[in-house]
């Protein structure tokens, strides 16, 4: 799908949070998981920066989306702080709960969260703790696989299966961001949870 994109902010804070009121889709991920990748191959441009560099500002990214001949934003894209990066020094890591907690927990216009995790490599507790967690707040979330184009068929299918068994998800959403897999399903899942198609009586 072709969209428009606008960087918004960076907050550090919860004041310092864009006004609610466009659904926001919030996407999370372990450091490297191929968080900007996935997020810039969706909107077709370079606005993601990856979460990798050690030290790293711990930031939400605010980015407006918009579908070309739409005079507002449909959306508005959260990139937050990878997390479970080692490397990060510990006062930074020791941030993240301030504001990124009662942003998932109390943001009234997040219409859904995103979790990105690796299929290529096996189940991983930071991203188990996270679901866990999404799943107690009662939040809604998806979780995209992402990188299945460095898996033959086979092991997409058994790591899939145990991914499921071990994150306890009814689904892992196969995707890549070397080719198309996936997008138009994750487009679909954007505009479902953030009602799109039906505030403007247009589908596709
Ligand atoms: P982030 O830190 O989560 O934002 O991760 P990046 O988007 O910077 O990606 C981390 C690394 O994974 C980079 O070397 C990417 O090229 C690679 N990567 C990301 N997505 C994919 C994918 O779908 N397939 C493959 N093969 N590599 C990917």
């Amino acid at each position: 799908m072709r969209v428009l994109t606008r960087f918004l902010l960076s907050a550090a804070d919860a004041r310092q949070f864009p006004l609610p009121g466009t659904p926001e889709i919030a996407f999370l991920g372990r450091s490297n998981v191929g968080k900007s990748s996935l997020i810039n191959s969706l909107v077709g441009s370079k606005i993601a920066k990856t979460s990798s560099t050690p030290g790293r500002t711990q930031t939400i990214n605010f980015f407006e989306i918009r579908r070309p001949g739409k005079p507002r934003p449909d959306w508005i894209f959260a990139d937050l702080p990878g997390y479970g990066y080692a490397r990060v020094p510990k006062e930074v890591t020791a941030e993240w709960p301030k504001f990124i907690d009662p942003y998932l927990l109390d943001r009234p216009s997040l219409a859904l969260c995103v979790c990105i995790i690796d299929v290529s490599v096996p189940p991983q507790k930071k991203d188990i703790e996270l679901l866990t967690w999404l799943r107690h707040a009662e939040r809604p979330h998806i979780v995209v696989g992402t990188k299945i184009d460095r898996l033959s068929n086979n092991q997409l299918r058994n790591n899939v299966q145990k991914l499921k068994e071990e994150l306890l998800v009814q689904e892992v959403l196969p995707f890549s961001a070397k080719g198309t897999t996936g997008h138009d399903e994750l487009w679909r899942k954007i505009r479902e949870a953030a009602g799109t198609d039906a505030s403007d009586g247009m589908a596709g």
